[in-house]
């Protein structure tokens, strides 16, 4: 039951994705429904409400081609001819062969499809509210009309059917105006699940692009604030890895900028995959890298070193080239209470010390400087 359930909802959903589908399927269904009364009017020889309602299934053809070929703006055409069919429809059933029949709950239906269809098709905001409140008003007197109306003037067409057929005749317009009402719901219950999900999909994008570094893929040195300012806030230990590539300017000299760049991407994913789930990589500035960690010094001093083997090892290819890179670390530890200016100088002047002593090495608080 809950996996047929879940079919008609994907197949509902799939086919939401045509902008037109459901206009088609609420079109569709109240013409057949039509179609039904047709055959129902001719069955009780009720001659006025039979030219009425193939008079409907020809409207109704035409609001169909509108839906397939018309513009977008056409579409609400589609609802007001719907409306008007439906409000003299329970007048003339009213009229003809009385209230009793349950033709003027059709009325009923009308008021959640006009708002759905007006505040999603009409542009200017107060008309959105402003019609189908109007209309939803408009379709609560004719209810109450036809049943006056039913009551002063007695019926034209006096129907002698057995009561199976009268309740068989109401049950039938209660289902068709139930199914409507329920349509509707899950249409506009659809729709707004639809575009929650877009407006979600369209934060998370961004969030990232606020908080991702375009060329590497990594943070950018806003969101390594943040997640300072949270471990701080915890009052965590943690680690930095400064990082710098060695002479990258004669790489980007001697190779062009844009081989520059793919150096810059492939070190960034050389330090990621290294450093994992053990802490945070930011592109900091230019080709400058900083890394904090959430494991101990001497892990981390692990995974600094990790990294300039993996970077010294690593073959950068242009063309037929193989290019050979390194990578200049600078590690430093931060304890609660510690200033994050502080440390971050001290990894800085680490790397900048290593940078001194021949490069292509990692310098802790380990090394004696
Ligand atoms: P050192 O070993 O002392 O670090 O030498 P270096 O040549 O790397 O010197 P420095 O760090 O001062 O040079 C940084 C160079 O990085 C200069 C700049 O053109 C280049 N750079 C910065 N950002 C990018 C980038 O996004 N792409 C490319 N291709 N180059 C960049
Ligand atoms: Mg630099
Ligand atoms: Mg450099």
């Amino acid at each position: 039951m809950i996996a047929k359930f879940e079919t008609i909802k994907s197949l509902l959903e799939r086919s939401l994705q045509d902008e037109k589908f459901k206009y088609k399927l609420i079109t569709y269904t109240i013409t057949a429904v039509h179609i039904f009364l047709v055959g129902l009017f001719s069955f009780l020889r009720v001659y006025p409400l039979i030219l009425f309602n193939i008079g409907s299934v020809i409207t109704y053809m035409r609001c169909i081609s509108i839906i397939k070929y018309g513009y977008d703006k056409e579409l609400i055409r589609t609802f007001y001819i719907t409306y008007v069919e439906i409000i003299i429809h329970s007048f003339v059933a009213a009229i003809c062969i009385g209230w009793r029949f349950g033709f003027a709950q059709y009325t009923i239906g009308l008021i959640p499809f006009g708002y759905y269809m007006c505040v999603t098709l009409i542009d200017e905001p107060k008309k959105k509210y402003l019609v189908p409140t109007l209309l939803g008003l408009t379709a609560f007197f004719s209810f109450i009309g036809c049943r006056m109306i039913s009551m002063f003037t007695g019926a034209l067409y006096p129907l002698n059917v057995p009561s199976p057929v009268e309740l068989f005749i109401y049950i039938f317009n209660s289902i068709c105006n139930f199914g409507f009402l329920f349509l509707v719901t899950l249409i506009f219950i659809m729709d707004m699940q639809a575009a929650t999900n877009l407006l979600r999909d369209k934060n998370i994008a961004l969030d990232n692009m606020a908080s991702i570094d375009p060329l590497t893929g990594l943070y950018n040195r806003r969101s390594m604030q943040d997640f300072f300012d949270a471990v701080i806030k915890a009052e965590e230990d943690f680690c930095l890895i400064m990082c710098d590539i060695d002479n990258f300017k004669k790489v980007n000299d001697t190779y062009g900028h844009d081989f520059g760049d793919v150096v810059l991407k492939e070190i960034s994913q050389i330090i990621q995959n290294q450093v994992n789930d053990h802490g945070h990589v930011c592109r900091w500035g230019g080709e400058e890298i900083l890394i904090m960690t959430k494991v101990p010094l001497d892990h981390t001093c692990v995974i600094a070193e990790n990294i300039r083997s993996d970077v010294e090892n690593h073959s950068f290819r242009l063309h037929e080239t193989a290019i050979h890179c390194s990578l200049t670390l600078g590690v430093a530890a931060h304890r609660p209470g510690n200033n994050m200016e502080e440390t971050i100088t001290h990894a800085d002047k680490r790397l900048y010390y290593g940078k001194k002593n021949g490069k292509n090495r990692v310098v802790s608080p380990y090394d004696t400087q």
